[in-house]
C-alpha cells in the first residue's frame, strides 16, 4: 500500500495508478478503522481493481461542543488494517491544508432542507461539513466508484444527491450495515461506551427490529413510534429521534406505504450519540 500524506504526492500517485487498467474506487472514512470499514473496502474491491482509502478527521462537520478534539485516532493500527485488506492507496493527509488549501477558495456545499431534519437537525451544519469534504475529496481523487455505508443512511442519501449534480461520473456504491454479535453497529464512537452501555446500547437495534415487525403486523404508525420511543426510554436510551421515512428519507405518515421504507433512531446514552436504521 502507497501512503501518501501530501496532495502534491497524492497527484503523483494518482497519474502512476492512472496508466494500470480497471476503476479506481474511493472509500472516505476518519480513521480508527473497523470492520464495519473495511467491510467497504472489501465490497469496493468488487467494483473496482483500485482502491483509494481515505483518513481525514474532517472539522468542517464537527459542531462546537462536539468530540472534533477527542475523536479517537489510530493511525497505526488503521495503517496495518488497510494493508491487511490490500487496499492499494492511503490519503492521510498530514494536515487541513492539504485538503483545504488556504490559497484557492472551499466550494462550501449546502445541505438543503434535508440537511437540517433528522441528524442534522441535532447537529446544525454537520451535513453542510460532510458535503463539502466529500466534494473536495471527489475533485482530488476523481474516483469512478465510491463506497458510503448505509449507517450513515442520511449522509449517504445527501452524497448521493450532491454527486448526481456535480460529479455524475462516479458510481456511488451503499455497504449495508455491519454490528456487532449483540447487534449494535459499529462506530467509532462506541469506543466512547463502557460494556453496560454497549449491551444498553443493543436496544436501539431490537427497537427499530420490533418496529418493522409491528408495521408488517399493520400497527398503527403513531403507536409503533410512541412505543419505540417509550422501549428507548425505559433501556437508558434517550431518542434524538425515531421515525419511518421512504427511502429517499421523505415523510411517511401512514401504514400503507408500498415501496421500500426505514426506521431511522438516533439515541444518546451518557453523552454519546448513536445512529441506526433498518431498510424494509
Ligand atoms: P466514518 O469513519 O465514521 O466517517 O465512516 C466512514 C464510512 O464507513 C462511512 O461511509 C460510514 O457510513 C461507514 N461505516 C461506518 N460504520 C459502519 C458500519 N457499522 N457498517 C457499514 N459501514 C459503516
Amino acid at each position: 500500500m502507497v501512503i501518501t500524506r501530501t496532495r502534491e504526492e497524492l497527484y503523483k500517485i494518482l497519474e502512476e495508478f492512472s496508466k494500470k487498467p480497471g476503476k479506481l474506487a474511493l472509500i472516505p472514512t476518519m480513521g480508527n478503522l473497523h470492520d464495519g470499514h473495511l467491510s467497504l473496502i472489501k465490497l469496493a474491491k468488487l467494483k473496482a481493481s483500485k482502491t483509494i482509502t481515505t483518513i481525514f478527521v474532517n472539522p468542517l462537520q464537527f459542531g462546537k461542543n462536539e468530540d472534533f478534539k477527542k475523536y479517537p485516532r489510530t493511525e497505526k493500527l488503521d495503517i496495518e488494517k488497510l494493508k491487511k485488506e490490500h487496499c492499494d492507496i492511503l490519503f492521510i493527509p498530514r494536515n487541513g491544508e492539504e485538503v483545504f488549501s488556504k490559497t484557492e477558495k472551499v466550494t462550501s456545499l449546502d445541505s438543503g432542507s434535508l440537511g437540517s431534519e433528522l441528524c442534522g437537525k441535532i447537529r446544525p451544519g454537520h451535513f453542510n461539513g460532510v458535503l463539502t469534504v466529500v466534494n473536495r475529496l471527489f475533485e482530488l481523487i476523481n474516483p469512478d466508484v465510491a463506497v458510503f455505508g448505509a449507517k450513515d443512511y442520511q449522509q449517504q442519501i445527501l452524497i448521493k444527491k450532491m454527486a448526481k449534480s456535480l460529479h455524475p461520473q462516479i458510481s456511488l456504491i451503499k455497504a449495508p450495515i455491519i454490528r456487532s454479535k449483540n447487534g449494535v453497529a459499529l462506530s467509532s464512537r462506541n469506543n466512547y461506551l463502557s460494556e453496560k452501555e454497549l449491551e444498553l446500547a443493543a436496544n436501539l437495534f431490537k427497537c427499530l427490529q420490533n418496529s418493522v415487525t409491528s408495521y408488517q403486523k399493520r400497527e398503527k404508525l403513531n403507536e409503533i413510534l410512541d412505543n419505540a420511543n417509550s422501549f428507548l426510554v425505559s433501556k437508558d436510551l434517550m431518542p434524538d429521534y425515531f421515525e419511518l421515512r421512504d427511502s429517499e428519507l421523505n415523510i411517511i405518515s401512514k401504514n400503507n406505504y408500498i415501496g421500500k421504507k426505514i426506521f431511522l433512531g438516533s439515541v444518546t446514552i451518557n453523552n454519546t450519540r448513536l445512529i441506526d436504521n433498518i431498510e424494509f
